[in-house]
């Protein structure tokens, strides 16, 4: 089943999201099915629960379809559980990132290129891995959404008043998602 996505101005969005516990994994794996289906309908490499009303620690990414269509390593494809981010290290990259919450926005943001995860999968298996490029950064944020954190509240300054218009648009649905979506109107 394909789930609505929320779009930004939707209160589940900038939730501190709560810890997973062992006894709701029949649920959590029904969702993650869900998000499958919801992140490839909507030809995302990312989603987390937050984004269809969720606010728990759950997120997944899919980067290797990519590889298919671009010159990208294998990518992964995992459920991440709980996941904290231990370290992040290296130079700072300066990648464009979209976010399946805000319809037709797109900007650079700067962000460490390597990054270290503890997370657990649906077998609720601990695993502590270390990611670089376009994984690393699709991780990176994913794992803001479990935090509540936007990636608009990582654009600079001049690029989040240049953002300003089209934020009021996607918030009062004026941007429409060629995806099923779930938006305050207002
Ligand atoms: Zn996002």
């Amino acid at each position: 089943m394909v789930l609505p996505v929320y779009v930004y101005g939707q209160e589940v969005l900038k939730k501190k999201g709560r810890d997973i516990v062992p006894e709701e994994m029949e649920n959590i794996k029904k969702l993650v099915e869900q998000m499958w289906e919801t992140m490839y309908k909507s030809h995302g490499v990312g989603l987390a629960a937050h984004q269809v009303g969720h606010p728990i620690k759950l997120f997944i990414v899919d980067t290797v379809q990519l590889h298919e269509k671009e010159d990208q390593p294998m990518g992964i494809k995992k459920v991440f559980i709980n996941a904290e981010i231990i370290q992040e290290e290296g130079e700072i990259a300066i990648i464009e990132e979209g976010c399946l919450s805000f319809p037709e926005l797109r900007g650079k943001i700067e962000r460490p290129s390597i990054v270290t995860i503890k997370y657990y999968d649906l077998d609720l298996k601990e695993h502590i891995e270390t990611y670089d490029g376009f994984d690393a950064r699709v991780i990176q944020h994913e794992y803001d959404h479990t935090l509540g954190t936007l990636f608009i509240e990582k654009f600079n300054p001049l690029k989040r008043r240049l953002a300003k218009g089209k934020l009021d648009k996607i918030r009062t649905g004026l941007v429409q998602a060629d995806y099923p979506t779930r938006i305050n109107r207002k």
